[in-house]
């Protein structure tokens, strides 16, 4: 591959990529290699866009009594590697090299507990509507990054439902996997 990207991986970090430093990770078990990526969709409060809350929820920073729905997940700390926000600008809150704290109980090709081998992606949006161009845009040219990055993981690429069944959704039936792995497949052999 020879074209020119975005986006960068150097030391575990994004370079093009705003860093959010979270405190919620810790480290991969030893020589675990990073080997499958996670998409997920989040917006708080739900269905909303905008306002910082999810930056701040993942920073433990969330005043959780501006809203009823922040009550409903008060104290939970949680993060991810990256979150691509409605106007395609990417966020990184841990680094790759360590564990984020995104799938929770779960399970990929027989193998549990994703976060110590995955790479998670949360998208600005929710199960209810659509996603933004902007964001395929971006979430393709990422994982084309990652994927030369972190060579195995290759076609590991994953939804929270599908590593979680029957406990979660996202990113739901409005993100169009087919249509995403065919930008992607375009972009790598442009
Ligand atoms: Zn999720």
């Amino acid at each position: 591959m020879s074209q020119a990207t975005t986006f960068q991986v150097q030391d575990g970090q994004l370079l093009g990529a705003r860093q959010i430093p979270s405190p919620n990770f810790n480290q991969r078990p030893e020589d675990t290699e990073i080997q499958l990526v996670v998409i997920h969709n989040i917006s708080l409060p739900p269905s909303q866009f905008g306002g910082g809350y999810i930056e701040q929820f993942f920073q433990n920073q969330l005043d959780w009594s501006k809203h009823p729905y922040f009550q409903t997940i008060e104290g939970m700390q949680v993060s991810t590697h990256l979150l691509i926000l409605r106007t395609g600008e990417v966020l990184q809150f841990v680094n790759f090299n360590d564990r984020a704290w995104h799938a929770g109980r779960s399970t990929y090709l027989a193998q549990k507990e994703c976060n110590d081998y995955s790479i998670g992606i949360e998208l600005e949006g929710s199960d209810d509507l659509p996603f933004e161009a902007a964001q395929y845009a971006v979430l393709t040219e990422v994982v084309a990054c990652l994927q030369q990055a972190y060579p195995k993981i290759q076609q590991h690429i994953a939804g929270h439902s599908d590593i979680a069944p029957g406990r979660k959704t996202d990113p739901g039936p409005f993100f169009e996997w087919n249509a995403f792995r065919q930008q992607l497949h375009h972009f790598k052999n442009k």
